[in-house]
């Protein structure tokens, strides 16, 4: 266990027979709030999900149990339910509960669908934000989620319904229209269909994507593509999930704000990737 202290401040207490909800960011441990930190040392049992980074879970107290929450040796997942119900069992039998989820709770992680099935079960709740992946593990690979020049909204869109499918319920022409950029969750075994839409709804098959897997990890892969070519480009290059994908002209920013190939020694390939040289002094 690490005992590095928390700054000083009035940190709060996780009491016994309450539920935290907390997100632990996408995976390098350095993106935990401090909060999150402050919630592993005092939790009797962290229930955690397969997104949430191993070594985080180094952090936690030495008398705390970790119960995983998700997919194992090939196992169905936890039903979402039974994962709300537990919660429910480990607070009334009067546990300092820590709820750990990848990214950001309220960010496609049904953080939501917990908390209010805790709430309704008279368990008091706190709810710990994270920083989400598609904000965050984008920043990793050097793309910023919004560029003034290149986007005036962002929309993060799930490529996975509760059903597993496509969001059948997605209307595919209006997030194509309202959006230059598009950040998509969960997209990678539903790309086909995914990239076809969008080519549909009017998206030019050239525009840029960028594939990030395992972000902020020491796995992360990032794939520079367009929208045509984006399946079979994934394909050939053998990615996995975990996959956050953007498609929009904030992806060209990457050949300007690649930080952790400039760490590695190498020069940016282009500091001026939109053509509209320095960007204004002023605000
Ligand atoms: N609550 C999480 C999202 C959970 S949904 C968050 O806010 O980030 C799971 C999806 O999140 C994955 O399928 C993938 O699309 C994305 N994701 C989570 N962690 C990731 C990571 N380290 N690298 C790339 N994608 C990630």
């Amino acid at each position: 266990m690490n005992t590095n202290p928390l700054p000083s401040g009035d940190w709060p207490t996780l009491e016994q027979g309450w539920v935290w909800l907390c997100g632990a960011g996408p995976g390098d441990p350095g993106l935990l709030t401090l909060h999150a930190l402050n919630a592993l040392r005092q939790a009797d049992v962290i229930v955690y999900d397969a997104l949430v980074d191993k070594r985080i879970l180094d952090w936690a107290g030495p008398h705390t149990t970790l119960e995983y929450a998700g997919k194992r040796g090939g196992k169905p997942s936890a039903k979402q339910r039974d994962i709300s119900l537990r919660l429910v069992e480990l607070a009334k039998q009067g546990k300092r509960v820590l709820r750990l989820k990848g990214g950001d709770p309220f960010v496609f992680g049904r953080g939501g669908e917990e908390g209010q099935t805790l709430v309704q079960h008279g368990i008091p709740i706190r709810i710990i934000p994270g920083i989400s992946a598609g904000i965050g593990g984008l920043a990793y690979a050097g793309i910023p989620v919004t560029h003034r020049d290149v986007n005036q909204s962002v929309t993060f869109v799930t490529g996975h319904d509760q059903s597993g499918e496509t969001p059948s319920s997605l209307n595919w022409k209006a997030i194509s229209d309202g959006s230059q950029v598009l950040v998509i969750y969960m997209g990678m075994k539903h790309m086909e269909r995914i990239s076809a839409e969008l080519l549909n709804a009017g998206r030019a098959a050239d525009e840029p994507c960028a594939v990030v897997t395992s972000a902020t990890t020491p796995d992360q892969q990032v794939l520079e593509t367009t929208l045509g070519n984006m399946v079979a480009d994934i394909e050939t290059a053998g990615l996995t999930p975990p996959a956050i994908v953007c498609i929009g002209k904030s992806v060209l920013m990457r050949q300007a704000l690649d930080w952790a190939a400039m760490a590695k020694g190498q020069a940016p390939r282009n500091t001026d990737p939109l053509g509209r040289g320095r960007p204004a002094e002023s605000a």
